[in-house]
């Protein structure tokens, strides 16, 4: 069982302070819609390793987060400037969680696994052509939130979180990465 008292130094040491913690088998909301906004809408449909369609059913996701009792939701708010600066705005978050969950892990939490706030970006390009086999950096790479059917925008109001659709780049993006635990 997951002792929070003795996560929240670690989470903090990480320089993690905008978070909450969920029940990852009951406050997780997902949705078929999740799955066919990735099939009719994403440019990168079919082309990651960590995206559909390498990865599971949204049943067999669903499955995995019935596995877990506890989660944090991590929020994190960042400006849009340009594609380049995003995506190294955003790598740098990735390695800021994945050390996370590797302290975690070495804390005797064998089951942790993180959700990541975004689409992969370790590689400039993903060349997996989405074969999760043809992924360079296995070790590292993880699925995003809405990859693996989860609904974003409803998963984040129930704990009082902003998100909204938005208008253009002007506005600021509301990233949200999930770290499962047990
Ligand atoms: S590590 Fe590279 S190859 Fe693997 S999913 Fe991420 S971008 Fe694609």
């Amino acid at each position: 069982m997951a002792n929070r008292e003795e996560l929240i130094p670690i989470i903090e040491r990480h320089g993690i302070t905008d978070y909450c913690f969920i029940d990852p088998s009951k406050d997780i909301v997902t949705g078929q819609w999740v799955r066919f906004h990735c099939m009719f809408g994403c440019p990168n449909y079919g082309t990651y390793a960590t995206c559909p369609t390498a990865l599971p059913s949204l049943e067999v996701c669903r499955e995995l987060f019935s596995e877990y009792s506890l989660g944090i939701l991590i929020h994190t708010t960042m400006p849009y400037v340009d594609k380049e600066s995003s995506r190294a705005a955003t790598l740098a978050l990735t390695k800021q969680q994945l050390a996370l969950e590797r302290e975690i892990f070495l804390n005797d939490y064998r089951k942790v696994l993180l959700l990541g706030g975004s689409t992969c970006k370790l590689c400039a390009k993903c060349t997996a052509d989405g074969k999760r086999e043809d992924c360079v950096n296995k070790a590292q790479s993880r699925p995003s939130l809405e990859a693996m059917g989860i609904d974003v925008y409803q998963t984040a109001r129930n704990f009082g979180f902003p998100i909204r659709v938005l208008k253009d780049y002007s506005e600021d993006m509301n990233r949200y990465s999930i770290l499962l635990i047990e």
